[in-house]
């Protein structure tokens, strides 16, 4: 029970993520995309990444090549998407790992080919596109039409798997009709160009997946890759949309109670700053049962994104290394040493996952659904 080093624990339910995977991908089938399942939400843990494959997805993606090259030790058969445009310098490491990668940069499309060329491997392109969110991707049409045709045309080892873009990350941009209408008629353009269908033409992450469960996701689009909306369900009341059957708790944490006390809700003094230079704002609302979790920023991020398995139990804020939770309105005893689980949102997981003070543990549940 208190062995050293057990808490805080990130608790991963395998069935529920296998499910999660699988409901995804056939989602998906049944709409003529091809899924990739995005791992890098969860550090690209190896037995995790497991869970996808096993729930029938044939696709990994990572921004990360090291968590690639894990998933092509264990599955060389598995197709692997180099997520992240990559960095002229890691591009002979990547061509080890990942069967295709996202490109926006012609002198790194043009080395890539050169790389190829030199050892005789075949490498896919997936061309990004940017429809307004800002983050990676051609902004100049013809200029990423001309790469197309380069690699079409020119680079002898390279294909061109297709075009794809991605919204909702940094300019939060919302995929719609319009802006992957868009991505479709730049396809049929480039498609008309070379003579071919593209394989992928690529309508986004997660906050595409609302779109495909409605149905107006425009028919053209034929890949996605996906890693938030199998992991969790913490996008559904910010798309306003439920996609039942998901399980919303495949991660959860558990903390250890440090310290349990009443304390005033109003700090005492001059207020200033918090302990990252953040100006907080607290209200009066008297003396509340307050109790400190040995767990903090470092470890979960933003920790006011947990959820208590208990209701009314809220967490109020922390620090780097610990996390303040207020237990007035729970309606039961705790004690110095009892812990508290939590399901959280993909930056939790994010941070949980890929710290070195957190203690993991695979749950394998027998029948579920
Ligand atoms: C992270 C990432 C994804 C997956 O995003 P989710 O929100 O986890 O679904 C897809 N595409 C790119 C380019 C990414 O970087």
């Amino acid at each position: 029970m208190h062995s050293i080093g057990m808490y805080p624990k990130l608790i991963i339910d395998a069935q529920k993520l296998r499910h999660n995977a699988k409901t995804m991908n056939e989602l998906c089938q049944q709409h003529g995309i091809d899924l990739t399942g995005v791992i890098k939400g969860f550090n690209g843990i190896p037995e995790i990444a497991e869970e996808y494959i096993n729930g029938g997805v044939q696709s990994i993606g990572s921004s990360r090549l090291p968590q690639l090259e894990a998933v092509k030790e264990r599955h060389p058969e598995i197709h692997t998407l180099m997520l992240r445009i990559p960095m002229l310098s890691e591009l002979e490491r990547m061509l080890q790992s990942s069967d295709c990668s996202l490109q926006s940069e012609r002198i790194v499309i043009e080395e890539l080919a050169a790389l190829c060329k030199q050892t005789g491997q075949t490498h896919e392109v997936l061309l990004m596109a940017d429809l307004g969110d800002l983050r990676e991707g051609f902004f100049d049409e013809q200029e990423l039409i001309q790469a197309a045709l380069y690699i079409e045309n020119e680079a002898e080892n390279l294909v061109l798997k297709g075009i794809g873009t991605n919204l909702g990350c940094y300019g939060s941009i919302t995929p719609d009709q319009i802006n992957l209408g868009k991505l479709v008629e730049l396809a049929e353009e480039i498609e008309s160009k070379i003579g071919r269908k593209l394989e992928w033409v690529s309508g986004g992450a997660s906050t595409t997946v609302p779109l495909v469960l409605n149905g107006s996701i425009p028919e053209g689009i034929t890949h996605l890759r996906v890693g938030d909306s199998i992991m969790l369900r913490d996008m559904e009341k910010f798309f306003n949309y439920t996609f039942d059957g998901m399980h919303p708790d495949c991660f959860r944490l558990e903390a250890e109670i440090i310290e349990l006390k009443e304390k005033p809700s109003y700090p005492i003094g001059t207020i200033s700053v918090d302990a990252f230079g953040n100006v907080a704002e607290y209200e009066n609302i008297g003396t509340r049962l307050k109790a400190l979790l040995a767990v903090g920023r470092q470890d979960v991020g933003d920790m006011t994104k947990l959820i208590s398995d208990i209701d009314h139990i809220k967490v109020i804020g922390g620090s780097s290394d610990h996390t303040i939770v207020d237990l007035t309105d729970a309606g039961q005893d705790f004690k110095i040493g009892d812990t508290l689980t939590f399901t959280m949102e993909y930056e939790n997981v994010l941070y949980l996952s890929s710290s070195e003070y957190v203690s993991k543990e695979i749950i394998h549940q027998e029948a579920l659904i």
